[in-house]
């Protein structure tokens, strides 16, 4: 399988979630595994809560492709990749499962524990590369693992630009010069919004707000 060597001055700081977007669970574990396929992550979740291991996390696993989150780029340096079993839009998007959720929140709360992940940290493919990605989409249901993302973030005022409320949300400066548009796709997936398109809304505010400082 495709893994690299981590180096000693990048600490391991995020987990990205993803789904698989394949046709069957065997399709997706032997892409994972596949050299060939120049992807690999650490963790696969099936839709019937088996969690397989494909690479122990003191390696870097190559699921996150170019991206950029916060003030860093290539997030594989700092991050375990977790993939989550789902045909994903292009095939049949479908509801994660139950059994799904809670096998995640095992792993989520051991990550937790053994890397020092904080819920700030645990961030959706779609943040850190949003011009690209839409997983693992708008229905993942963040809550349901017991993460809250965003609940260190203070109010300071009571009302705040789209510009600023994304960049409270964590993007990339690149990506709000070049790809914005996506960035609010990507806060519209993490809302669990079933439309999801760039218009920007009075209720899309207000709900962006109140995700950010509820
Ligand atoms: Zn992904």
């Amino acid at each position: 399988m495709n893994y690299s060597f981590r180096k000693k001055n990048k600490i391991v700081k995020y987990v990205v979630l993803h789904y698989t977007g394949m046709k069957s669970l065997t399709l997706a574990y032997q892409k994972l595994l596949s050299e060939k396929s120049n992807v690999s992550a650490h963790y696969l979740i099936s839709r019937d809560g088996t969690i397989i291991n494909l690479l122990c996390p003191s390696y870097k696993a190559w699921h996150s492709g170019k991206s950029k989150w916060k003030t860093h780029s290539n997030i594989n340096d700092y991050s375990i990749g977790i993939e989550l079993e789902n045909k994903g839009h292009e095939f049949g998007y479908s509801n994660f499962t139950k059994i799904q959720y809670s096998s995640l929140k095992k792993l989520i709360d051991f990550m937790k524990k053994n890397f020092n992940i904080l819920d700030e940290n645990i961030i959706f493919h779609s943040d850190i590369a949003p011009n690209r990605k839409q997983d693992p989409g708008e229905k993942f249901f963040i809550k349901k693992i017991g993460v809250n993302r965003f609940k260190s973030i203070k109010i300071l005022k009571k009302k705040y630009n789209l510009n600023e409320l994304l960049i409270f949300y964590g993007f990339h400066k690149y990506y709000l010069k070049k790809h914005k548009k996506s960035c609010i796709c990507a806060v519209k997936r993490s809302l669990n919004y079933k439309s999801i398109t760039s218009l920007q809304s009075k209720k899309f505010l207000k709900d962006f707000y109140n995700l950010l400082f509820h």
